[in-house]
């Protein structure tokens, strides 16, 4: 039998991906492959360790590869993607090691993110279908109190034991499924900007995600198609170098949440459930655009801001006090007053039409995305995932402010219509 392999794009920092039943055996060509001559550092934490990484070790030492060492964070309490920790893991990567994470989460942000503070090249085991992380460029981690995207290389190589992914608990892959589902709103917020002339549409990134991402998600039990559109998604923001194609409003609301703390009962909530909750409220906000012309909903706009007012509006919202410094620097940033702000409305409103058809071609309506969700086995209401009523909404207002990215968010907010258009849409999530 030979490796099992699937075709990555031409030109990505992603050169080799074995993927299939059994796929793990093949771990140790993978890293003679893409390593020559690299002795190989393991990362894993309790779980993953035992899933794979005991197998890995052995498989590797059987093929007589060197292994220069293994660091295994603890399985349980689950493992927060704190910057700290790739600091402390990069300390114990020796020089020319290759160091390979086996799991698809944290663990792959952190060792992604270890490996380049020691300018080496990583090869990623993933062991759930849970995030679209595993191929993407940048890790997703906590940075000074503030969640970002730290820039970092894709894994050179990935090796996907199928039958690895299957024993994954069933809710790793409902969130996976989740995170998948979130390309649709994400590729409206995209036309979104696109329409109002803040970030152009990249056609080859665009028909990578949203040339298929309906047949991705056409069966939930699919898992291979799932991953494939979860990896495919990597890519594209691998060709991007942003996660633009694959993120929208809904990852900002999980990031503000997440800077929250947001737990419930006690344990952390993964990154597809959070993101699943998001895309539905995105998704309404969305729909309150289709609903209205921009004529309608010109007597409803409230007046901008100026900028003493809207740095006193950012406090409030920031008050909490659990987001870093950056937020405010960012939302400032952004903020249209006066002339700038009259004309940005103008232009909105003569773009209309053209940006309600195209939000309308990408989106899918409230409830068909609800039932889907639900099918598949994940939470669709904030309480679900432990929210107050309030720390949701709250959150929906505070996510505009974290990001350069412009989304519906902006949009609402540009119009003085974010206000009005939470209360009419968002209630049916929570009542
Ligand atoms: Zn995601």
């Amino acid at each position: 039998m030979s490796m099992p392999v699937i075709p990555v794009p031409a030109g990505l920092d992603t050169e080799l991906f074995s993927l299939g039943n059994g796929a793990l055996n093949y771990l140790p060509e993978v890293l003679a492959k893409s390593f020559p001559g690299s002795p190989a550092f393991l990362v894993a934490d309790g779980n993953t360790w035992r899933v794979a990484g005991e197998k890995a070790e052995k498989l590797l030492l059987a093929a007589g590869a060197v292994i220069a060492g293994k660091y295994i964070f603890p399985g349980t309490p689950r493992l927060h993607p704190d910057y700290e920790y790739c600091e402390m893991l990069a300390e114990k990567l020796p020089a020319g090691c290759v160091p390979v994470a086996i799991g698809s989460g944290v663990i792959n942000d952190l060792t992604k993110c270890a490996a380049s503070l020691k300018n080496l090249r990583y090869c990623c085991v993933p062991t759930a279908c849970s995030v679209d992380g595993f191929t993407a460029a940048g890790a997703a981690l906590v940075v000074n109190g503030t969640k970002k995207t730290v820039k970092c290389p894709a894994p050179k190589a990935l090796c996907a034991d199928v039958d690895i992914l299957a024993t994954a608990p069933p809710e790793m892959f409902a969130s996976g499924f989740a995170d998948l589902l979130t390309k649709v709103p994400a590729g409206a917020d995209w036309v979104i900007a696109d329409a109002v002339g803040e970030e152009p549409i990249r056609r080859d990134v665009w028909e990578l995600i949203q040339g298929n991402i309906r047949k991705w998600i056409s069966d939930k039990d699919d898992m291979l198609a799932v991953f494939d559109g979860l990896a495919a998604t990597g890519y594209s923001m691998q060709m991007y170098q942003e996660s633009r194609p694959a993120s929208g409003a809904e990852h900002l609301f999980s990031h503000v949440w997440e800077m929250e703390g947001l737990t419930r009962d006690g344990e952390d909530v993964s990154h597809g459930f959070k993101v699943g909750v998001g895309l539905l409220a995105s998704t309404l906000l969305m729909e309150y655009i289709l609903e209205h012309s921009f004529e309608e909903l010109q007597p409803l706009m409230k007046p901008g801001l100026n900028e003493a007012g809207r740095s006193a509006e950012i406090d409030e919202l920031l008050k909490k006090g659990c987001y870093g410094s950056a937020p405010k620097i960012t939302a400032m940033g952004k903020h249209l007053s006066g002339e700038a702000l009259a004309k940005r409305r103008e232009l909105i409103g003569r773009i209309w039409p053209e940006m309600q058809k195209g939000i309308r071609e990408r989106l899918m309506p409230y409830h068909e995305a609800k039932a889907l969700l639900k099918s598949a086995g994940c939470p669709t209401e904030p309480a679900e995932i432990g929210l107050s009523t309030e720390q949701f909404l709250h959150g929906i207002k505070t996510a505009q402010l974290i990001r350069h990215r412009y989304t519906i968010l902006d949009l609402l907010y540009e119009l003085g219509l974010l206000d009005i258009a939470m209360t009419e849409k968002l209630a049916v999530m929570y009542r």
